[in-house]
């Protein structure tokens, strides 16, 4: 039997989210000469044929965890389980065809309760032109447990990964940044209102936009699309999952490198800017840990500029320096401060 409590026995908060990973993963040797990647980016690369390689990435989503569905909406659930494995897949530049779907639920849920969410899988389903290949379905004791795995597949020399960014680099971000995590905001301050008085409707106007963002993600194959349309390819990549400064600390720490990214360049909606306000929380912090943006953070060698500079929904945001540097925000006022990882964190204290 495992031992539940001793002196000598390790909380797993000590090592937080990153570091129970490394913990339990260090000791594994790849055995396949095929494995390209296997873990440390957004999905492990497997090569198929000389030329072609495959990625896959899985994640778990964990009701009152990951999702509250006292406000969110089983079929937003279902499309946002997709897409956030389709957003792991993209930021390999990588072009996702299928999902497994495995799903845990206790005895509350019924048949039409999960009509909606496989209505939202197969709208995410059709939308990004990927198929559903199976699953697995569980009961479960509390509550609902979601796990998507998706596979897609790439030109072994078109997949970017974590590690390439060298110094000089552009440093972009699709989209904007913050909007989902202010959507959150939005949405447990009705949460609240409603818990005191059930008579309240939930009040989200002029909040459409970061309300969406928040329930219903979309993941950047479109981005994608342009760069190569353009003839982009990016030196490294990863999706804003855990929020901009967590996953540029990704990039830098893979690529051995340091940055420099600008305030006065974030992608910030004005919607966040009011819900900030709102909230009395800094816009900054919003955009630089908010998580769930799923947006592409790429670098792109300089000689790159003019045709990013000219793409829409690409922000140039800083660039890449030296790695003993570090990884440094200019602010709006000039002073330079140390970017740190706030986003999200499982298991820390
Ligand atoms: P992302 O945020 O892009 O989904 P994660 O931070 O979840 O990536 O994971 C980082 C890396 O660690 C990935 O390569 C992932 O496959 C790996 N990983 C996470 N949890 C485990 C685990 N329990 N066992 C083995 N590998 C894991
Ligand atoms: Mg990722």
């Amino acid at each position: 039997m495992f031992e539940e409590s001793g002196e000598d026995l390790t909380p797993i908060s000590r090592l937080g989210e990153f570091g129970l990973i490394e913990h339990m993963t260090k000791e594994f040797v790849v055995h396949n000469p095929a494995v390209l990647m296997g873990i440390g980016d957004d999905a492990a690369v497997y090569a198929v044929s000389d030329t072609t390689a495959h990625v896959v990435t899985t994640d778990l989503l964990v009701e009152g965890v990951h999702f509250d569905l006292r406000y969110v909406p089983m079929k937003h659930l279902g499309y946002k389980a997709v897409v956030v494995n389709l957003s792991d897949i993209y930021a390999m530049n990588a072009k996702p065809f299928g999902i497994t779907v495995s799903v845990a639920l206790s005895s509350r849920f019924t048949v039409e309760a999960m009509d909606e969410f496989y209505a939202g899988v197969q709208i995410a389903c059709d939308h990004y032109d990927v198929d559903l290949l199976g699953g697995d379905t569980s009961s479960s004791r509390t509550g609902m447990l979601v796990s998507v795995t998706a596979i897609g597949s790439a030109n072994k020399s078109d997949i970017v990964y974590r590690s390439g960014a060298n110094e000089h680099d552009l440093l972009c971000v699709s989209g904007d940044l913050g909007a989902a995590y202010a959507g959150l905001q939005v949405l447990e301050r009705e949460k609240e209102v409603y818990l005191k008085n059930p008579a309240l409707q939930p009040d989200l106007v002029g909040r459409d936009y970061v309300v969406g963002r928040q329930l219903k993600p979309e993941a950047r194959g479109d981005i994608i699309r342009i760069l190569r349309e353009h003839g982009v390819k990016p030196s490294a990549m990863i999706d804003v999952s855990d929020g901009l400064a967590s996953d540029l600390l990704h990039i830098c720490k893979k690529s051995k490198k340091g940055a420099t990214i600008y305030e006065d360049k974030l992608p910030i909606d004005h919607e966040v800017l009011l819900v900030a306000e709102d909230m009395k929380i800094a816009s900054l912090a919003m955009a630089l840990n908010g998580g769930e943006d799923y947006e592409l953070l790429f670098t792109v060698p300089l000689e790159f500029y003019d045709k990013v500079k000219a793409l829409k929904g690409i922000t140039i945001i800083g660039h890449i320096v030296e790695e003993i540097a570090g990884v440094n925000l200019i602010t709006a006022n000039g002073s330079m401060v140390a970017v740190q990882a706030q986003g999200w964190n499982h298991f820390k204290d």
